[in-house]
C-alpha cells in the first residue's frame, strides 16, 4: 500500500474509535487479535447493511425465502460438505482443480506409469490444459476428456514427455500420489486444516476421558496417541460454522415444502460465520469471525449460467446503489485454474480497497454438488419433482432433478469496511474565526447511516430543549432512529454529525418558538433552509424513501 492509502485506512481505524463505529475487542485486557466488538454506531450501521441486503433478497422477491439456522450444526454436515476432512489427517490441494483431499487416501501410481488427468467433459480438459500451460510451462496432449504427456520416472520425480520420445523435456517433484478425481499430480504441500472452531457438546469433560486414556497407554508411540486422542475428542466434537450456506442445502426439503417453493427459487441466510484463518488483515477484511448474507438459488439443470450472470449482475449493481463511488466495484470471472473442482463458473465482485482489487461477494455457479452430497450422506431424497416438465432421458411428463445451485455469498462485516472507505471524505472549509479547517465526512448512504437524523436545541434553555425532544418523540413512533444532543457548541455538534454519518441535522432556535419552524441542515452540501418543525417527520422519511 501507498503511504496515502496506508493513512486511509489509518484514518478509517482511529475515526472508527472515535466515534463508536468499531472498537478492539477486550480493548483493556490489551485487546484479541482480530477480534473486534462493533459499537454504537457500528452496530447500526452492520444492522442496516443486513437489512437492506435482507429486503432486496427476500422482501422484495417472490422467489426467495430466509431461514435463520443454529450456528452449531450435526457433525455430519461438515463431513459431508468436506470442511471436516483436515481435522485429523494431513490433506492435499489440487493445484489445477482446487479438488483437497487426504494425502494418506489418494491413489498411488507407480514409478513408469502414465499419468492421465481424466476431465469431467472436453471443456473442463481445455481449461486444465490452459491452466496447466500458464502455470507450468508445458502443453499436454489433449485427447477427449483426457489430457495425456506425464508419467512418474522415480518415486521423488514425474516428468513431461513429448509424443514418441522417451526423455523427458521438463521434470518435476512427485508426492508419490495424485488427486483421486482427476488423477493430477501437480498438489501442493501436505498441511494440517484447522479452518473450523471445534467445541465439545454435552456436560461431560473430555480432558478426564483423554488422561485416563493417556494414562492406561504410557508406552503408545505418538501416532497412536494422536489417533486415540482423536477419537475420544470426536465423539462429542462439534463445530462453530465457517459459512452460513450449508444449512440452505440441509432445509432444502424443509424449505421447499412449508412453503411450496417451486424451481427456480432460493434459500436466503445471513448471520455469522468463524473460521480459524490462518492471516488476519486490514482491520475487519478478513477476521475469525465474521458476518456473512449468503443465498443458495435452485435452479434447473442447464440453465445455471443465466442465472449466474444474473445474480453477478443484481449483486454488483445492490452494491453499487448505496456507493458514492460505483465505478470502484467490478466483478472478476474465476480462471480455470482457480474453479473449485465442483463449481461450473464463478464471479468474484471485488472493491479498489487501498490495496487494490480484492474480493467482497463471491457469486458461484456451485453445479449440483452439495445437494448430491448431502443426499449421499444423510439418505435424504434431496431431489425436485417437476410435473410439468419433459423428463430429457425418458420423454415422458414429470422430471425429478437435482437442482443446481447458484450462490451469491458475501461478507456483511466487509460490507461495512467497503461502506466506510466508500464514505470516507474530507475538505477543507472556514472555522468560525474564518480560518481554514478539515471536515470530515462520512458520506454513508442515508439508508445505511446509524442516525438518521440529529435533533439540536441550539441552546440548553428557552423552552428549546422540551421542543426538540417532542420531535424527538414523534421520529420515535414512527420506528426512525433520531439523537437528541445538546452538548458543545452548534457548530461542534454539526461536526460530530458529519463524523458519524447523519444525513440531516435538524436545529431548534430562537424562531421556532415564533413561527413553529426549524432549519434542516444536508450533511454533504451544508446546505440549511427552514421547514416547519410539525413537518420535519415526513421530509425526511420522504428523503430516506427517496435517496
Ligand atoms: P477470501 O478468499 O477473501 O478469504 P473466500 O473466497 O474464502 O474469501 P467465501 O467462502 O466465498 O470467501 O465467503 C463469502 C464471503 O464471505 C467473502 O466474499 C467475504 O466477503 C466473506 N468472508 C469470507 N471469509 C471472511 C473472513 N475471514 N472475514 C471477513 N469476511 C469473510
Amino acid at each position: 500500500m501507498s503511504k496515502e492509502q496506508n493513512s486511509l485506512m489509518d484514518k478509517i481505524v482511529s475515526l472508527c474509535k472515535q466515534r463508536g463505529f468499531i472498537f478492539q475487542s477486550s480493548e483493556i485486557y490489551g485487546g484479541l487479535k482480530s477480534a473486534y466488538d462493533y459499537g454504537p454506531l457500528g452496530v447500526e450501521l452492520k444492522r442496516n447493511i443486513m437489512n437492506e441486503w435482507w429486503r432486496s433478497m427476500v422482501h422484495e422477491r417472490e422467489d426467495v425465502t430466509g431461514i435463520d439456522a443454529s450456528i452449531v450444526m450435526h457433525p455430519k454436515v461438515w463431513h459431508a460438505s468436506g470442511h471436516l476432512a483436515g481435522f485429523s489427517d494431513p490433506l492435499v490441494d489440487c493445484l489445477i482443480s482446487k479438488e483437497r483431499f487426504r494425502a494418506d487416501k489418494a491413489p498411488q501410481p507407480k514409478v513408469g506409469e502414465e499419468l492421465p488427468i481424466s476431465c469431467v467433459d472436453k471443456g473442463q480438459a481445455k481449461a486444465y490444459q490452459e491452466a496447466i500451460k500458464k502455470r507450468f510451462e508445458i502443453e499436454l496432449r489433449r485427447n477427449g476428456k483426457t489430457l495425456e504427456g506425464l508419467r512418474v520416472i522415480d518415486e521423488k520425480t514425474f516428468g513431461f514427455f513429448e509424443t514418441d520420445s522417451d526423455v523427458s523435456a521438463t521434470t518435476f517433484p512427485y508426492a508419490g500420489y495424485v488427486g483421486p478425481t482427476f488423477g493430477c499430480p501437480f498438489l501442493s504441500e501436505e498441511r494440517q486444516f484447522n479452518l473450523m472452531f471445534r467445541t465439545q457438546l454435552g456436560p461431560v469433560d473430555v480432558l478426564n476421558r483423554i488422561s485416563k486414556f493417556m494414562e492406561n497407554n504410557r508406552d503408545a508411540d505418538s501416532k497412536a496417541i494422536r489417533e486415540g486422542v482423536d477419537e475420544i475428542v470426536k465423539e462429542s466434537a462439534v463445530y462453530l460454522r465457517p459459512e452460513t450456506a450449508q444449512a440452505m442445502f440441509v432445509q432444502f426439503l424443509n424449505c421447499q415444502q412449508s412453503m411450496s417453493m417451486k424451481v427456480p427459487f432460493g434459500i436466503a441466510q445471513m448471520g455469522k460465520s468463524f473460521r480459524n484463518e490462518i492471516t488476519t488483515e486490514h482491520f475487519i477484511f478478513r477476521s475469525c469471525e465474521f458476518e456473512q448474507m449468503e443465498m443458495e438459488f435452485f435452479v434447473e439443470p442447464g440453465t445455471q449460467h443465466e442465472w449466474l450472470d444474473y445474480w453477478r449482475d443484481k449483486r454488483l449493481e445492490w452494491w453499487k446503489s448505496y456507493a458514492n463511488h460505483p465505478e470502484k466495484f467490478i466483478y472478476r470471472k474465476h480462471d480455470a485454474d482457480e474453479l473449485a473442482h465442483y463449481a461450473d463458473a464463478c464471479y468474484d465482485i471485488e472493491y479498489e480497497y487501498p490495496w487494490g482489487y480484492d474480493e467482497l461477494e463471491g457469486v458461484a455457479s456451485r453445479t449440483d454438488y452439495d445437494l448430491k452430497k448431502h443426499a449421499e450422506h444423510s439418505g435424504a431424497k434431496l431431489s425436485y419433482f417437476d410435473q410439468q416438465k419433459e423428463d430429457p432421458k425418458t420423454g415422458k411428463m414429470g422430471w425429478r432433478y437435482t437442482p443446481y445451485v447458484i450462490e451469491p455469498a458475501a461478507g456483511a462485516t466487509r460490507g461495512l469496511l467497503v461502506y466506510l472507505l466508500d464514505a470516507y471524505h474530507e475538505e477543507t472549509v472556514k472555522d468560525a474565526k474564518g480560518n481554514d479547517s478539515t471536515r470530515v465526512v462520512m458520506k454513508l448512504h442515508p439508508r445505511l447511516a446509524p442516525i438518521k437524523a440529529a435533533i439540536l436545541p441550539l441552546v440548553k434553555k428557552e423552552g428549546l430543549p422540551e421542543i426538540a425532544r417532542e420531535i424527538v418523540a414523534d421520529f420515535f413512533k414512527a420506528g426512525i432512529n433520531v439523537k437528541y444532543d445538546e452538548n458543545h457548541a452548534i457548530g461542534k455538534r454539526y461536526r460530530r454529525h458529519d463524523e458519524a454519518g447523519t444525513p440531516y441535522c435538524i436545529t431548534v432556535d430562537g424562531q421556532t418558538k415564533e413561527d413553529g419552524t426549524v432549519t434542516i441542515r444536508d450533511r454533504d452540501t451544508m446546505a440549511q433552509e427552514r421547514i416547519p418543525a410539525k413537518e420535519a417527520l415526513r421530509i425526511v422519511q420522504e428523503r430516506l424513501v427517496n435517496s
